[in-house]
């Protein structure tokens, strides 16, 4: 009698991570977009700023700058000599006077303090023409110190860098109207499954018993998109071996990477597996994960194939964990791994698993964690009730109280 075939031990997830990781040749193509159109792409040059921001000395309050030396004590009485508003350039302040100025606005030259209008009494007016100083101004108060934010020459973002609200900001105050960026990735999203049926083809009253909706297609489309990606959704995958060669074959040529759901589970009858096999080569993972577990990858011509399990939680878990910093590396950034927080997990987990596992948790208003209580991979509410996950280790009991590591889907959705 032949002895089964000896299982494929599991693999960690930092192995697979870094096997995955270790294939990536990050896309080397660019291409330059207006700087308002490049929200969530990834910077294909450092940007250097040619100027200093703010470009001069310049008030943080509205009020009056002065020579401190002028003020001794609390109480002095002087001409205001000038109006400085934002965008205009005063002249050099005369000995014992006050100018009046605005925030934003240069600070004349001679004059080293503002006292905001608040500490000062206005003659007559707020514009008067005298002013009461009624502090004792200190040298330097209120006045933002040219370069303070960028320095001429300073590398303000750099090659790598992945734009967002901030970062679009920061280029624009240097004057950069537009940025060099990397392509993006172009994604062939297959799902796979005779069982799929599409929302809007079949009316939920008609579908027919075994059937279900394709809702990984949907969060996958989502997922993809977010991380910068360009998809092309190739729906469900024909039942035959020559159609899904030829899928796959035709995704290939045009794609960096081909992403698939469902049929890589042990023994499963799929057409994906000998479609990627005859194509190119496939490595089938067993990480030690939960949800997940299985995982495959492989290389269709120059596309990376990436396949992901087909139980929907398992599917996007193993998204974030996997493909997402995948995604992340080949275009071009190298920090890639979820900034993570020590949390107070306010549930217990008596019965841990083997697999290091990733469970569906929500912040609560005390600063704890509570558990969803459906931890099953196939609950795709769980995800929608979360709003993150703890990272338990394998083996591991969670009581009321410990301290947890938590990884936020606004860090792994962003
Ligand atoms: P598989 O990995 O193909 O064995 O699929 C595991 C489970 O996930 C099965 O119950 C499938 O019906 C389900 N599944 C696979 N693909 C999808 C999909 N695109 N949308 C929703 N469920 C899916
Ligand atoms: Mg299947």
């Amino acid at each position: 009698m032949a002895m089964p075939p000896a299982r494929a031990p599991l693999q960690s997830l930092t192995e697979a991570l870094a096997l995955l990781l270790a294939t990536v040749e990050p896309i080397s193509a660019t291409e330059v977009l207006a700087t308002l159109d490049a929200d969530g792409r990834v910077l294909a040059a450092d940007v250097v700023s040619a100027l200093q921001v703010p470009p001069q000395d310049n008030s943080s309050m509205d009020g009056y700058a002065l020579r401190t030396v002028d003020v001794p004590a609390p109480g002095v009485e002087m001409p205001v000599s000038q109006r400085i508003a934002a965008g205009t350039s005063g002249a050099p302040l005369q000995p014992q006077t006050v100018a009046r100025i605005f925030t934003g606005a240069p600070i004349p030259a001679g004059a080293d303090a503002i006292v905001m209008q608040e500490d000062c009494l206005a003659l007559a007016g707020s514009d008067a023409a005298r002013v009461q100083v009624n502090v004792l101004p200190r040298s330097g108060q209120w006045i933002r110190r040219a370069g303070e934010d960028v320095a001429s020459g300073a590398v303000v973002l750099a090659k790598g860098q992945r734009l967002g609200p901030a970062e679009l900001g920061l280029a624009a105050s240097i004057g950069m109207a537009s940025l060099s960026v990397v392509k993006r990735p172009r994604v062939a999203l297959f799902s796979t499954g005779d069982e799929l049926v599409m929302p809007g083809t079949v009316a939920p009253q008609d579908m027919r018993a075994g059937a279900i909706y394709n809702s990984n297609r949907f969060f996958l489309n989502s997922l993809l998109r977010r991380m910068g990606c360009e998809v092309t959704d190739f729906g469900i995958v024909p039942d035959k071996l020559d159609a899904t060669v030829q899928a796959m074959r035709e995704a290939s040529a045009a794609h960096d990477v081909i992403l698939t759901s469902g049929g890589v589970s042990v023994g499963e009858e799929d057409h994906i597996k000998p479609a990627v096999q005859s194509l190119g080569n496939l490595d089938l993972m067993q990480i030690a994960i939960k949800p997940g577990k299985p995982f495959a990858h492989g290389k269709v011509g120059a596309a990376h194939f990436i396949g992901l399990p087909g139980n929907p939680v398992s599917s996007f878990v193993t998204f974030l964990l996997l493909v997402r910093p995948f995604l992340l590396r080949l275009q071009g950034v190298a920090a890639v791994a979820p900034v993570a927080s020590k949390l107070r997990a306010d549930f217990d987990w008596p019965r841990a698993d083997k697999r290091q596992e990733f469970l569906r948790v929500r912040r609560n208003a005390q600063g704890g964690l509570d558990l969803f209580p459906n931890q099953s991979s196939g609950v795709l509410t769980s995800a929608v009730w979360a709003d993150g996950l703890v990272d338990n280790p394998g083996g591991q009991t969670i009581q009321k109280g410990d301290m947890v590591r938590f990884i936020s889907f606004a860090e792994l959705l962003a």
